[in-house]
């Protein structure tokens, strides 16, 4: 066992789950339960919800904007300070390489923070010209309490897109982590206390989605849900939190396409298509999992990246050397594996991986970075979401029919395109359905840069200045002058 945070945090204490149930945590590299966490029931909602309601009338409701920012500086710099310690809790519940941890999702996740504080004191209404004799003017004003709810594949850093946005405008927060990777969602709280946070702003309850997650989707007392996880479970929310009517943003799933001109600068692209499908083992909402290549370099190219995935070998999360971890649970192995029965069941043609990896352990949920030719768009690797390390290749023959197959997917959360020819570069990305569109690289991103889908893949914008409209609510005052 690791000694970390294990309670739930409720009002700025710590405490077990009513009834006293845990959950454990599984390391995906080992296999070991390396903490047991409390499963918070009904109850415990009911508790985190008075708090974080109470939190919005006590000291936090009148605190300046300004010094809420300081606070979310302070935590963005406590963050880095404890960047290593971050780094290793997030590969040891997720599997990713601690490279990808401590290099760029906590470094990342401290920015966050420290771009919304930048926003704290910057939200500001405006006056409003109006035919009458009076005064019109705007307030932005906080929704009021928040329930982020996120997913397993970057537990901390998508915690932070929504927690800095929710406390830069004056929300309070109830933060769910997945099941599976609970740890630094819960750390995150320990440090908000200790940089200054009031009780109740940042609340952390930790829990199965079915039950911690769907109770807050109902509860009256919450005004928004953010949440990013699948597209069912995101449509599942929708439903139920139309009871309420409460606010929502979804990001949802992806089946984004990188499309490879002939053109290219094609050891970039090279570079780009495998980075684009095994970066975080491919759990990353918007990988690169379909990759559309020029029918005139398509078998050099997709046996080029072949050779690529063959020499990617995974190995031990905690060693820095590592480039592929571990998939993050036992259940999204076999639902990896799966995908890959299908594909050669429907005729794809498998040239790189496809099976179970052994790091020499024994043990340990790893998979083998997998590529498939000859993949038709009609496929079922070609069309659902996989998220793992598999990479379905589709040739198109010229312009048009590249963009008709990207646009040939339910999803639109991103996409890439891969050419010189600067014209097709800025055509293509604006016929495009997608939230994002990288040209000359992929999975880039930055605090300040929106990000969201098209289509299935969701609806409102984290990150950036858009992501505040979906904290604040406008209030139009009119004062009679006349
Ligand atoms: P998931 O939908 O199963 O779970 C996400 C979160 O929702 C977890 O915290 C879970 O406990 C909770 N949850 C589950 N059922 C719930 C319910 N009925 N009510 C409320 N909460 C509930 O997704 P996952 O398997 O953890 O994550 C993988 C998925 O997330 C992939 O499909 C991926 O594409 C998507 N994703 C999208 C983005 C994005 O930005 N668009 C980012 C990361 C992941």
């Amino acid at each position: 066992m690791h000694s970390t945070q294990s309670q739930l945090l409720i009002n700025g204490e710590w405490r077990d789950a009513t009834g006293g149930r845990t959950m454990p945590v599984i390391n995906p590299a080992t296999e070991e339960t390396i903490a047991e966490v409390a499963a918070a029931t009904r109850d415990d909602v009911e508790a985190v919800v008075a708090a974080a309601r109470g939190a919005l009338a006590g000291p936090w409701g009148t605190m300046p904007a300004r010094e809420r920012g300081r606070l979310l500086w302070k935590l963005g710099a406590r963050l880095m300070e404890r960047a290593d310690e971050f780094a290793r809790l997030e590969t040891l519940h997720n599997g990713k390489p601690i490279t990808e941890s401590r290099q760029i999702e906590i470094p990342a996740a401290a920015e966050c923070l420290q771009y919304y504080a930048g926003w704290a004191d910057k939200v500001q209404g405006e006056t409003v010209p109006v035919k009458g004799s009076q005064l019109v003017y705007t307030l932005r004003e906080p929704l009021g309490v928040v329930a982020a709810i996120v997913p397993w594949n970057f537990p901390l850093l998508l915690a932070t897109w929504k927690v800095a946005p929710a406390l830069a405008t004056g929300n309070t927060v109830i933060l769910k982590p997945a099941s599976q990777t609970p740890l630094t969602a819960l750390a995150l709280g320990a440090l908000a206390l200790e940089v200054g946070f009031p009780p109740g702003v940042l609340n952390v309850v930790t829990g199965a989605g079915a039950t911690v997650g769907q109770a807050l989707v109902e509860h009256p007392g919450i005004d928004k849900i953010a949440f990013t996880g699948d597209t069912s479970t995101g449509k599942g929310i929708m439903r139920s939190a139309a009871d309420t009517l409460k606010h929502l943003t979804l990001e949802l799933g992806g089946k984004s396409p990188n499309i490879v001109f002939a053109d290219a600068d094609l050891d970039a692209a090279l570079r780009g298509a495998t980075m684009g499908i095994f970066y975080g083992k491919g759990e990353v909402c918007a990988a690169g999992s379909r990759l559309l290549v020029d029918a005139s370099i398509r078998d050099e190219f997709i046996e080029k990246v072949a050779a690529r995935a063959r020499k990617m070998v995974p190995g031990d999360p905690l060693d820095p050397k590592t480039r592929l971890g571990a998939i993050s649970s036992k259940a999204q192995l076999e639902r990896v594996l799966n995908y890959v029965e299908i594909a050669k069941r429907e005729g794809a043609q498998l040239v790189a991986g496809g099976a179970r990896a052994d790091i020499g352990t024994g043990k340990g949920f790893f998979m083998q970075p997998t590529v498939f030719a000859s993949v038709t768009p009609e496929m079922t690797i070609a069309r659902e979401e996989i998220f793992g390390p598999v990479l379905a290749t589709i040739e198109f023959g010229d312009v048009d029919e590249a963009i008709a197959r990207a646009n040939q997917s339910m999803y639109g959360l991103a996409a890439a395109v891969w050419t010189r020819d600067v014209r097709k570069a800025h055509y293509v990305a604006s016929k495009l359905k997608a939230g994002t569109v990288w040209v000359n690289t992929y999975n880039v991103y930055d605090a300040a840069a929106p990000f969201g889908g098209y289509k299935q893949s969701g609806f409102g914008r984290e990150l950036g200045e858009h992501a505040l409209d979906y904290y604040t609510q406008t209030k139009t005052v009119w004062v009679e002058l006349g």
